[in-house]
């Protein structure tokens, strides 16, 4: 794992169990390792000042045989071929895992967001598809918002695309409503971690009504996790954002304390100025708080060897990418604690871009109704599948869902053939 919780490197251990179950030739082990394409260009940027910035952009095409690539697009400081490798081969299991007709890919620029004007950021991101313009397409790769972008972006590829392959909505997703955009599509990610929580904890005789969880995040995933399972009952004992975060025994009024924490920060204050209402406790003892449940939904690889032991959740949702390193997966394991893989536990938002994408190819926009129940149905569809391969082959669910994934993805490359 990176600076800033950035995976660098896919998890071998859970595909390597994948293929040892389904008994994978080495031949196609080595294909299903490895990205189709993988690249990397100069973009020279002009800025306001008159000065040159060299930027690269980036695009790692994982896999491509269920349907075109699809993944976000990143722009960070430190990102890298190999960092953007492990998260375009997570987008080939997780599309997989919900049975979407997508592979997998991922993509950025190595810029700071938030050092480029408005103007710049615009420049940048169409010539990034200026040069990517003959690998992306609504049948070829498709991206759409990530760390660091958002619907803005995804607004300028969608012109810049369009200027030679004519008005196509279907080449980006996550745009603003305005241009085809999935309405529900903001809340999607968060939405679809509190539908799989809640079946998960059905699952494992933890009653929602009584449960109390600690979510590790209050960005966009984090706090609309928050909001829906505080809807079906859940007691959300503690929220947190990188400074820190808030405890309260009896549970929070989730609403209250999201307008709180936003007038707070307006204000230029932290989650720390809010001590007269909260207890204030660290990220670390967020984490091995005495919790049902416990929800990362910030960073990459937070749970670690050095800490899995003092987990004490009885069930770990990864709405983050990664957040538990492979070690910690296995110390987790053998306290028997449950765990939800990232692939199905915040896959929400990219079915929300399938839904999106399928709207802009019909020229038909759903209502948000009509978007998030599609989204309940197919994620309890990809848990139920999840759920009784857990039961047949004696797995665990990071086991069942890599399981799941992989069959797939062989299948339909027996089917294609060489
Ligand atoms: P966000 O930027 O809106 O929010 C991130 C939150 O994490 C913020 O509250 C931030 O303060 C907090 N945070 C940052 N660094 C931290 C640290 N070191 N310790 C504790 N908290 C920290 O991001 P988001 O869109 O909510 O995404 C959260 C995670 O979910 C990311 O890992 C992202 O890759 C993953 N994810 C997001 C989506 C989506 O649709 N937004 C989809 C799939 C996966």
């Amino acid at each position: 794992m990176g600076s800033n919780g950035m995976p660098r490197k896919s998890c071998e251990q859970f595909l390597e169990n994948a293929f040892e179950l389904l008994a994978v030739a080495p031949e196609k082990r080595q294909l299903l390792r490895s990205p189709y394409r993988e690249l990397r260009f100069e973009l020279p940027l002009k800025r306001d000042d008159g000065s040159i910035s060299l930027y690269y952009g980036y695009r790692v095409q994982h896999n491509q045989s269920r349907g075109p690539f699809k993944g976000g697009l990143r722009y960070h400081k430190d990102v890298d071929l190999e960092h953007f490798v492990a998260l375009a081969e997570i987008m080939t299991w997780k599309t997989s895992l919900l049975d979407l007709p997508f592979g997998g890919a991922k993509g950025g620029i190595n810029c700071n967001p938030h050092e480029l004007s408005s103007d710049e950021l615009e420049t940048l991101t169409k010539r990034y598809t200026q040069r990517m313009a003959m690998l992306i397409g609504p049948d070829q790769d498709i991206p759409a918002p990530d760390m660091g972008t958002r619907p803005q972006e995804m607004a300028w590829i969608l012109d810049a695309y369009s200027h030679h392959g004519g008005f196509s909505p279907a080449v980006v997703t996550g745009k603003p409503v305005e241009l085809g955009g999935a309405k529900g599509r903001n809340e999607a990610t968060g939405y679809g971690v509190a539908i799989v929580t809640a079946l998960a904890a059905e699952a494992e005789d933890i009653p929602l009504e009584e449960a109390t969880v600690a979510i590790q995040g209050i960005g966009n995933v984090g706090a609309y996790a928050a909001r829906f399972l505080a809807e079906k009952g859940a007691k959300i004992v503690a929220l947190s954002d990188s400074h820190c975060g808030l405890y309260t025994e009896q549970g929070f009024d989730v609403e209250g304390v999201l307008q709180k924490v936003a007038r707070c920060k307006e204000e230029g204050g932290q989650l720390s100025d809010l001590n007269d209402v909260f207890e204030i406790i660290s990220n670390e003892e967020l984490l091995e708080l005495d919790v049902d449940i416990l929800i990362p939904a910030a960073i990459g690889g937070v749970i670690c060897e050095g800490n899995a032991e003092k987990i004490k959740a009885r069930l770990v949702v990864e709405a983050a990418n990664m957040p538990i390193t492979c070690k910690a997966d296995t110390v987790l394991n053998n306290q028997s604690i449950k765990i939800l893989p990232d692939i199905l536990a915040n896959a929400g938002g990219v079915t929300v871009s399938y839904l999106e994408w399928v709207q802009n190819r019909q020229r038909f926009q759903w209502s948000r109704k009509r978007t998030l129940e599609e989204l309940e149905n197919r994620l309890t569809d990809a848990w139920e599948a999840v759920e009784q391969k857990t039961r047949e082959e004696q797995l665990n669910y990071r086991q069942a869902a890599y399981f799941i994934a992989v069959e797939r993805i062989l299948k339909a490359i027996d089917l294609r053939g060489f």
